[in-house]
């Protein structure tokens, strides 16, 4: 039996998780934490029955208890119910499919505590992948990505040696604004950027997915992960989502992942890892696919990708503010205060303000990205 906890219960990886866990008996879940979706968080508890949970505010936690009288489950609200769960003994692994910076402390915690990391919350690998990883490998502790590009770089290392590896490619779709102009994204409507081609998941990464901010997080999250040069990764646009993406090697061999897009098949390789286990579902009809195409990003129109590739190389606190100011900008945008080219202007404009900290521990991330917000919200909100 594998004991697992999980931080985003309620959110797009965090249910699939779950159902990954209903299909393989083997699996248990110990501690689950959500943020607002009582009622869904209510039902999970019931079913999965975990010892420990939590729920962001304590008025939340408060109704959460009175629901649950007739179970034994220990309740505990916020940032504490998170730290706990993250390394709680009855647990292996703790899964990260909570949403934004606030993952960092809670993972920080689980490695701490020698727990193995089931990784999606790719803010914490972005803002704090150089605390982050030399703290894993000190710890014993691993990594196990869940971001689907991730997983198939991982997937394509297997059995090969990292020296030898002479680029990363990550693909993309190019999201659901590919070839249009900037004159014909200023008439973007939110319903349209959440409209994805190929993926489901959360709104926030549905948005970053369409802005291409996503694939500059995920450069950065790679860099972090398997120790590659950002001159060594590369973005291609591959508009079918099919190759998940691609490691290049010294050799010129190109080994790459294949797959219907599922985010079912990265949580299990991560779960499981190192066996593959069944699972039901579409597979790729080579026939019916016909052909696979491949394209250069387009990063004059989607400027966000350009900062956050000149986020990436400045480093330091850089990363932080390219992602508070994202964050930040996406919520205005979710809640149609924005439109979606004032996305980039201002994270532009946040990272032109800022004074760049060479290696921020917690605190000073964490101080930046309040800044940042409150910089954002003054001249927004
Ligand atoms: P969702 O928005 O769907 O879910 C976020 C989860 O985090 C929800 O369970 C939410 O709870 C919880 N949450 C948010 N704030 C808090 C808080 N303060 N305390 C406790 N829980 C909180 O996000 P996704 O599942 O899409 O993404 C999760 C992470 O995985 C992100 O970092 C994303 O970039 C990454 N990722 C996602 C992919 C995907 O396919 N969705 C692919 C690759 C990476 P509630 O809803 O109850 O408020």
């Amino acid at each position: 039996m594998k004991k697992i906890a999980i931080l985003g219960s309620t959110g797009s990886i965090g249910t699939q998780t779950l159902e990954i866990v209903r299909d393989n008996p083997d699996l248990q879940i110990v501690g689950m934490a959500a943020g607002t979706n009582i009622d869904l968080f209510e039902k999970q508890v019931r079913e999965f029955k975990p010892i420990l949970v939590s729920l962001q505010s304590e008025k939340a936690c408060k109704e959460l208890q009175i629901r649950l009288a007739d179970m034994e489950v220990a309740i505990i609200p916020g940032m504490e119910g998170l730290l706990s769960i993250a390394q709680m003994e009855e647990s292996q692994m703790l899964v990260t499919a909570i949403v934004g910076m606030i993952g960092i402390q809670p993972t920080i915690a689980a490695i701490n505590a020698h727990k193995d990391i089931a990784l999606a919350n790719k803010e914490t690998l972005v803002t704090a992948g150089h605390l982050i990883m030399p703290l894993a490998k000190k710890m014993g502790v691993s990594i196990f990505p869940v971001d689907s590009e991730h997983s198939a770089i991982f997937q394509s290392m297997q059995g090969e040696n990292a020296d030898r590896v002479s680029k990363l490619l990550i693909t993309a779709s190019g999201g659901p604004f590919r070839g249009w102009t900037r004159q014909k994204l200023e008439n973007v409507q939110l319903e349209d950027a959440l409209k994805h081609p190929n993926w489901s998941m959360g709104n926030k990464i549905t948005i970053d997915s369409a802005t291409l901010i996503n694939k500059g997080l995920e450069v950065m999250e790679a860099k972090w992960l398997f120790g590659v040069d950002l001159d060594r990764i590369e973005v291609v646009v591959h508009p079918q989502s099919i190759i998940h993406s691609m490691v290049e090697y010294v050799d010129g061999g190109i080994i790459a992942q294949l797959g219907m897009p599922d985010m079912k098949l990265p949580i299990q390789y991560a779960l499981f890892y190192p066996d593959r286990r069944p699972m039901a579902g579409k597979r790729v009809d080579f026939y019916q696919l016909g052909s696979i195409t491949f394209e250069k990003p387009d990063l004059e129109t989607f400027t966000g990708l350009r900062l956050a590739m000149q986020a990436a190389s400045e480093g330091g606190s850089v990363p932080t503010v390219l992602n508070a100011a994202n964050e930040r900008a996406v919520h205005l945008f979710l809640h149609k205060k924005i439109h979606f080219l004032e996305i980039p202007e201002i994270i532009e404009w946040c990272m032109s303000e800022h004074k760049r900290i060479e290696n921020p521990n917690v605190d000073a991330i964490l101080q930046t990205e309040k800044e940042i917000y409150e910089r954002i919200d003054t001249k927004y909100c």
